[in-house]
């Protein structure tokens, strides 16, 4: 058996609208997108106050769309006070301590670490079985990304990560063999 790589696997769109999840989150809270101050809801209808639209939902997508195609000045004033409201609460996230810094401060994972190892793994199982470019674990972005989710982990070097699939998909054949 060889690894081969996967087919694209088609990732179901199950996002939920923010809206929909901070409602459920924290019913009765009031809605946040400047949008609603364009928009009455009312038995579960969403009203453009500008316009006859109504839509049933309360889908901050399908709003803005709305506003896009019909409201286009209406549109672009919107996205400016989001835009606004967003970079506001980068800066008050920002002034937060972070937790990413504390784990900056600690050493990496010792090469032989549970942890180490298990991602290590988690990673030779996912260039193996995919069409994975390996020189990518040589770019300083890729690195950059992986020390985003995790500053403790160690990046291998694209050979240890070459052997670390053969030995990998070596197992799984072996594995296979004993069930046989
Ligand atoms: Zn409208």
């Amino acid at each position: 058996m060889s690894v081969t790589p996967a087919d694209d696997v088609l990732v179901a769109d199950s996002a939920v609208p923010d809206d929909v999840n901070r409602e459920r989150i924290h019913p009765g809270r009031k809605r946040s997108h400047p949008l609603w101050e364009l928009f009455d809801v009312e038995d579960g209808m969403s009203r453009c106050t500008l316009c006859t639209y109504q839509v049933k939902g309360k889908f901050t997508s399908t709003l803005l769309n709305h506003l896009f195609s019909k409201h286009q000045n209406e549109y672009r004033r919107i996205a400016t006070i989001k835009q606004e409201k967003d970079s506001e609460r980068e800066k008050v996230k920002a002034k937060q301590p972070k937790l990413k810094i504390l784990a900056d401060q600690s050493s990496p994972y010792w090469k032989n670490s549970a942890e180490q190892k298990e991602i290590d793994e988690n990673l030779a199982l996912f260039a193996g079985s995919s069409s994975f470019a390996y020189h990518l674990v040589e770019t300083f972005e890729f690195a950059d990304f992986l020390s985003s989710l995790n500053p403790l982990y160690k990046l291998p070097s694209r050979e240890t990560l070459k052997k670390s699939v053969s030995t990998i998909a070596d197992q799984i054949k072996t594995n296979i063999k004993e069930l046989m």
